[in-house]
This record gives structure tokens, C-alpha cells and sequence, in this order.
């Protein structure tokens, strides 16, 4: 049975006041984590005061990136071992703006997802196709692409403890959410992918998120899919009453 997985990614949108302020007043409201983890993935200057803030609670706390290196000259980057300093033991990886826009490609995604499992660093490890890939006929076989390079050269017990998060990116931040049967079919092929990989044990422990424009109103929708196990969400974790509804409605 897997345990459902709501992940808030805040990208670049939250002050380090602002994210302090939301994990006081969200604590103190969270239910138990018996049915539900949740957790909130903020920029890294955030991250230790949130974590000082949610000790005691279930809350996760999470980063967005980090790099590949275990250490160097890599100006601006965060290392896996800063992040596990510090209590943190989740990163978002690959998610298609970093893909877009700062050169996460498929290698230095295996990359990233490598170093996070050996610092015992939880990866979200994002997939997802464009539109024109979806237009074209070709979604499948893109994610599934996207997921043989991501990863490769890691053996079952390690891939056990990824998390997938299929986002689709014309869904990401537009309003325009997958409709809950296609995501379920695009989660459904991506379970067969990491069966066919790594046999039904992992592909069955394996939590595969939904991400794309969910908010309180329809991730009910997505968790009554069997093979979607969670939602990573962008602008709706953003609201303290958003983000509680979101763990509610799951
Ligand atoms: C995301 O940032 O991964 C995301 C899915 O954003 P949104 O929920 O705003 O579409």
C-alpha cells in the first residue's frame, strides 16, 4: 500500500519571513501524517529556519535542486551534504523549468538522482512532455525516455525510494490540468515502465505524483486514480488554507 504524497513546490515565489510565517501557522493545523505525508519545497535560503520551525511535526521540508558534485567550484549550487547538514532529506529533481531553462538534461538528472540517493536524499524526480509531444502522438514515449535515462545505472532497492512526479509542462502553472484520465494513463504506462525494469516489488512501492495545475478543487479527482499516489504542487501550496485543503482533500 502506498502512502499518498502531497509535495508544495514554491519555486521562487516565497520570502524567507513569508516561508517562516506559513510553517508556524500550517503546524499548527496539519493533521497526523498516518494517511497522508505532505511536505514543502522552498528556495534553500529557507530551508533551515523552516526545518528549526518544523521539528516536532510531520511537516517534510525540501529542496528544489542540487547539484550532481559532492563539492567544488560550482558558484551559486547546493550540495547534497549541505542539504543533509541541515536535516533536509528531499529535492525536487529535474523539474521542467530547471530542464528549460538552467540545463538539467537527462544526464545531469541521472546525475542528480544518483547523489541524492547516496546522501539518503528522497529525489521527486520530475517527468513530463511538452505539448507539441502530446499533439504529436509521442507523450509516452518521451516520458519513458525521459525515465530510462533518469534511471539509469540505479538498481531496484535504491530506485525504490524515488519518487516520480509526472508533469506534464503545458500543464505546469496554466490553469490547463491534465484531465484526471490521462494522467492516470500516462502514470499507468510509467508504472509498466519501472515494472518492466524493475519487477513488481519497486514498481509497486514506488509513489508516482501528479503535478499540473492542481489545486483543493480537483486533486480528489487525480487521488481516486490507481496508479497516482500523490500531487506536486506549484501555485496552490502557496496559501496556508490552500495547502491544508489540498492534505484534506487527499
Ligand atoms: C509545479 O511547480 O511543479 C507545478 C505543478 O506547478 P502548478 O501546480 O502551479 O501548475
Amino acid at each position: 500500500m502506498r502512502k499518498p504524497f502531497i509535495a508544495g513546490n514554491w519555486k521562487m515565489n516565497v520570502t524567507d519571513e513569508e516561508a517562516l510565517q506559513f510553517v508556524t501557522q500550517v503546524t499548527e493545523k496539519l493533521p497526523s501524517s498516518d494517511k497522508v505525508e505532505y511536505a514543502l519545497c522552498a528556495q534553500a535560503i529557507s530551508l533551515k529556519g523552516m526545518k528549526e520551525k518544523a521539528v516536532g511535526t510531520d511537516l517534510q521540508i525540501g529542496a528544489q535542486n542540487l547539484h550532481e558534485e559532492e563539492k567544488g567550484a560550482f558558484t551559486g549550487e547546493i550540495s547534497a551534504a549541505a542539504l543533509t547538514s541541515i536535516g533536509v532529506k528531499l529535492a525536487i529533481i529535474g523539474h521542467s523549468e530547471r530542464r528549460e531553462m538552467f540545463n538539467d538534461t537527462d544526464e545531469r538528472v541521472n546525475a542528480k538522482v544518483k547523489t541524492a540517493l547516496n546522501h539518503g536524499i528522497t529525489p521527486i524526480l520530475c517527468v513530463g512532455e511538452l505539448l507539441e509531444d502530446r499533439e504529436s502522438g509521442s507523450a509516452d514515449t518521451v516520458v519513458k525516455a525521459q525515465l530510462e535515462q533518469a534511471l539509469a545505472g540505479i538498481e531496484s532497492a535504491r530506485a525504490a525510494e524515488v519518487v516520480v512526479a509526472y508533469e506534464p509542462v503545458w500543464a505546469i502553472g496554466t490553469g490547463k490540468s491534465s484531465t484526471p484520465e490521462d494522467a492516470e494513463a500516462m502514470c499507468k504506462t510509467i508504472r509498466e515502465f519501472l515494472f518492466d525494469t524493475y519487477g513488481p516489488e519497486t514498481a509497486n512501492a514506488i509513489r508516482i505524483q501528479y503535478g499540473g495545475s492542481v489545486k483543493p478543487e480537483n486533486i480528489a479527482s487525480y487521488m481516486a486514480q490507481d496508479n497516482i499516489d500523490g500531487a506536486l504542487v506549484g501555485g496552490a501550496s502557496i496559501d496556508v488554507d490552500s495547502y491544508l485543503a489540498l492534505i484534506e482533500e487527499t
